[in-house]
């Protein structure tokens, strides 16, 4: 018997192996399976099982890791499908897929054996300095271990470990048992005092935690105790190791945790009632929900999840990365208590696979998961959501790039699933398709309970300059609004949308941005060459000394200073408690949420930061928003840098006044009169759209053709040139439904290291992009070109 293998190698084809007798009737298709591959041994998934002997001496299978196959066959399907359409290696593609590669580690189990223990006896005399085998069998004598642990403890662990086995020292055992509570998720785990530490002396957080649970008798579940302790789920299973605390798996959520439903309103009502006939047809069906900040999107998926489980289905619900904070999976833990399972990145590779098992059993029929939960093996899943679909975090920025949102449609119509995409400012492929009736519209036009929308005040920042005579980061109109918060002990949130790796020219009298003539992208200011560049088609220009639309001299690089910003502002509000959050602040995703919570608690006065700050957050004492530059955005050598721009200004806008105190929105502009600007402080969604879409089809940007990009690198300039000439050459003839710009060097032209060029293909036709993408693919492995040579983006949502 043989197997069709995919491996996580870039060529992209499968491997036949030979299956050993005792793994003939155990290797089923979607299972993963250890096999040699040149001198290496790696990871791969079953495709097919068949008796045609290969023309080569197959190779044996080493180890069948999934006695049930982790992929069924519409995933494998799906996993085709990414591969094809993102012109990725199947083998890559599936490693993405899978859950983690630690699983295999983990689920391993070391126990001493008799011979073991003697050994560990002898051992304990007079060694000062024992060997790593000899320290792994003192750890194990405690007792058994996995060997996920082990390798915490002792470099090398996994080496060490089976010459342990090989003497006979040690057995190892697939761990089955996944209700050992020092390895559950911290969300199903109660912790309860068991003694006092008599001595001992322990680490600061678990003294804390002990001290908190002596004082507040009873089981404690682990999560919200991470408020008060820091890192409290690590401290109590130190704790528990210890013996000082006792640990015990609980479901998710007592009954009587879960949370009624609001009252959905009649906008809320109306479109529920769409998706449930849907959910009930039980035939695919997609529909775009777009709601206004605060309409309450949220109640309408949890209705609707609702109803997909009373239908016998499971569902799933895909959110930003940023936005999967204990807040979100705790409205839907308290509405779906043990059913749900939550799927972040920021888990740690156990928590992740166990909820993966959870998943795969059905036991969880509820998945709520950031972008690569698409990939869930979901039991008859009925309804995916996407979140703020228009969210770039969706999109995956290395291989295989796909978009999960888009990755969700195909997956629902292959299951005749329903979708729901959510968004107060739908990516405008999204909204195109509900012109094109491939979608359904379904509307929340107002914020519930009659609350109001946010009032926004433009203030335009040439008029400021005029004025003043000073190039001010802050106008005083936002000052004074930033003083009277202070004194009403309101909050506020600043939006800096500061990213500074290029800057551009603009115009202080006029606003004038100094454009491509051919592409319509703004032009990156080059400092090496004083040369202004268009990153798409690579035309060039000197930077002009005045402005060609005013004459002015005024003209102003933007793109930099960020620290300026925040020191202005300490200077200016001496009183203020400021906190800034954004992505050189912010290193891990517990900071994140300390900085938020700290908000939210009224810490501080101002929370500053970049557009992580204007994705969902629901803070009620927030009654000020306020954007510094509205324009940075509008600079970016970019196509959507408009829709951008609408977006985040919408998006940030609405998180002004979502309690009962009617918000406001300051955003300073040298272009209030720029179509971007001017509606999203109208929060004019559908004019947007209608200017939007002009532009895209005037230029043939998507979603009137397909797009693609080509990252050529090297870390030799002249190679990475010529590469991306040779392919350059490989498309000419230009064929007559694609156009082929570029090479050009990247808008980040030199990343560690590497010179980066790019050429941009647009075609009216997907088809004939597709094979195009998979010739210069091909071109290149046969060119023997390294891995990483070769980077394409099909559909990319940014091309910087
Ligand atoms: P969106 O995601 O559309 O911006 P949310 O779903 O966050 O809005 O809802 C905003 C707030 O309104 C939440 O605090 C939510 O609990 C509340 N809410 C939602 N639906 C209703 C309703 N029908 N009645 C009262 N409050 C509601
Ligand atoms: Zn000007
Ligand atoms: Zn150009």
């Amino acid at each position: 018997m043989f197997c069709d293998v995919s491996l996580p190698v870039p060529l992209d084809q499968a491997y036949t192996y030979a299956l050993p007798g005792s793994l003939y009737h155990r290797a089923k298709p979607g299972a993963r399976v250890v096999v040699p591959f040149g001198t290496r041994k790696l990871t791969g998934v079953v495709l097919a099982i068949h008796n045609k002997a290969p023309n080569r001496q197959a190779r044996l299978v080493e180890k069948l890791i999934d006695e049930e196959p982790i992929f069924d066959a519409a995933l494998l399907r799906l996993a085709h499908w990414v591969a094809a359409y993102y012109c990725a290696p199947l083998g890559e593609v599936l490693r993405s897929m899978a859950p983690t590669s630690a699983e295999t580690s983990r689920s391993k189990v070391y126990t001493l054996t008799d011979s073991g223990r003697d050994m560990v006896r002898q051992s304990l005399f007079g060694d000062e300095d024992p060997s790593p085998q000899t320290r792994l069998l003192r750890l194990l004598e405690v007792r058994p271990l996995s060997a996920g642990y082990l390798k915490t403890k002792v470099d090398d662990a996994a080496n060490y470990l089976k010459a342990l086995e090989q003497k006979g020292l040690v057995i190892v055992e697939e761990d089955v048992s996944a209700k050992d509570p020092m390895r559950a998720p911290a969300e199903q785990l109660r912790v309860a005092f068991a003694r006092r530490a008599d001595g001992l002396k322990l680490p600061k957080n678990e003294r804390e935690l002990l001290a908190h649970l002596e004082l507040h008798p009873g089981e404690h579940p682990l999560a919200p105790l991470e408020e008060s302790v820091k890192e409290a789920s690590r401290a109590a299973r130190a704790l528990a190791r210890r013996g000082l605390a006792n640990l015990r798996i609980a479901p998710l959520s007592t009954p009587a945790d879960i949370r009624p439903p609001h009252e959905l309103n009649s906008w809320q009502k109306g479109a529920f009632d769409k998706i449930r006939d849907q959910i009930t047809a039980g035939s695919f069906g997609a529909f775009l929900l777009q709601g206004v900040t605060g309409s309450g999107k949220t109640e309408v998926y949890l209705s609707a999840i609702e109803h997909t489980l009373q239908c016998g289905r499971s569902a799933l619900l895909l959110v930003p990365e940023i936005a999967l904070t204990p807040a979100v999976a705790g409205q839907f833990l308290h509405r779906f208590g043990d059913r749900v399972a939550i799927l972040h990145s920021a888990f740690s590779d156990n928590e992740r696979t166990e909820q993966w098992r959870r998943i795969r059993t059905g036991q969880a029929r509820v998945v709520v998961g950031t972008r690569s939960g698409v990939f869930a093996p979901i039991v008859n899943l009925g309804l995916i959501i996407v979140d703020e679909e228009h969210d770039n975090s969706y999109k995956q920025q290395e291989a295989p790039r796909y978009n999960g949102r888009d990755v969700a449609v195909i997956r629902a119509r292959e299951l005749n699933a329903c979708v729901v995409l959510g968004s107060a400012t739908p990516a405008l492929e999204t909204r195109y398709n509900v012109e094109r009736g491939k979608y359904s519209l379904l509307e929340l036009p107002e914020r519930v309970q009659g609350r109001p929308m946010p009032v926004v005040e433009l203030i335009d920042m040439r008029e400021e300059f005029l004025q003043t005579r000073q190039m001010a980061t802050f106008s005083r109109r936002l000052l004074e609004a930033l003083d009277e918060r202070l004194a009403a002990n309101e909050q506020t949130m600043l939006l800096l949308n500061r990213r500074g790796f290029s800057s551009f020219v603009n115009c202080r009298s006029c606003g004038e941005r100094v454009q491509c003539p051919n592409c319509a992208v703004t032009l990156t200011f080059h400092r090496r060459d004083r040369r202004l560049l268009c990153h798409y088609c690579n035309y060039a220009e000197r930077v002009p000394d005045r402005c060609k639309k005013c004459d002015s001299e005024y003209l102003h690089f933007i793109g930099t200073g960020a620290e300026k910003v925040e020191d202005e502002l300490h200077k200016a509000l001496p009183k203020a408690r400021i906190a800034r959050m954004d992505r050189d602040t912010i290193t891990t995703k517990r900071h994140f949420e300390t900085i938020l919570h700290g908000f939210r608690d009224g810490n501080f006065d101002i929370l500053v930061g970049t557009q992580m700050i204007a994705k969902g957050h629901d803070i009620p004492n927030v009654t000020l928003v306020g954007i510094v530059s509205a324009d940075i955005g509008l600079g970016m050598p970019d196509f959507r840098a408009a829709e951008r721009t609408f977006q985040l200004l919408t998006q940030a806008s609405g998180r002004a006044g979502r309690g009962t105190v009617p918000g406001r929105v300051i955003l300073q502009t040298s272009n209030p009169e720029h179509y971007a600007v001017r509606l999203a402080s109208q929060q004019d969604y559908a004019q947007f759209f209608e200017k939007e879409i002009l532009f895209r089809r005037s230029m043939r940007y998507p979603p009137f053709s397909a797009l693609a990009n080509i990252l050529v690198r090297d870390e030799i300039q002249e190679e990475a040139l010529r590469k991306s000439t040779e392919l350059e050459r490989l498309l000419r003839p230009e064929p007559k439904e694609m156009r082929v710009m570029g090479p050009a060097p990247a808008p980040v032209p030199r990343l560690k290291n590497e010179f980066r060029y790019q050429l941009l293909l647009k075609s009216s036709d997907r088809k004939k992009l597709n094979e195009t993408l998979h010739a210069i693919r091909r071109f290149a492995a046969g060119q023997k070109w390294v891995a990483t040579a070769l980077v394409i983006d099909v559909d990319p949502v940014s091309l910087l």
